[in-house]
């Protein structure tokens, strides 16, 4: 993880946290659907573990959909293994990052009504975050 500063496309403000690649960290995150909070999960085999497997498909391939559509089914699934956020919300996966400051979205507010706007790279942590190691949910900040 390191620093970053993320400008707040809607209120202009520039916003403080820290970065995690995922990629790097072998980790997945998702956004509170609600807020800015964030869910990590540091246990690859958490998802298959309880029985979920995401198809990995590309473009072209049979069952494959526009901007990954075909994986909603599962995600709605996996997000029932899922612990509620603080805020009384859900981490969703197509939660996309929202501002502290505003609580609209860092990105602004036009996704183009792309169904699909997951970064896979890296997750930006702001006011903390929720965490599953061990088989268990911790909360940090
Ligand atoms: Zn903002
Ligand atoms: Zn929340």
């Amino acid at each position: 993880m390191s620093k970053h500063s993320q400008n707040c496309k809607v209120c202009n403000t520039d916003i403080e946290g820290e970065i995690y690649h995922l990629g790097f960290s072998d980790m997945e995150a998702l956004y509170c659907w609600d807020c800015p909070n964030v869910l990590l999960i540091k246990d690859r085999d958490f998802f298959s573990g309880n029985g979920i497997v995401f198809p990995n498909l590309m473009a072209g391939d049979k069952g494959w959909q526009e901007y990954n559509k075909h994986l909603l089914p599962y995600y709605e699934k996996a997000e029932e293994l899922l612990p509620k956020c603080k805020c009384g919300g859900h981490f969703r996966f197509m939660a996309p990052p929202r501002c502290p400051k505003c609580n609209e979205y860092l990105a602004g507010k036009g996704y183009d009504n792309k169904p699909y706007y997951r970064n896979h790279k890296y997750v930006f942590v702001t006011i903390g975050s929720v965490y599953l190691e061990d088989g268990k949910f911790h909360e940090s900040t």
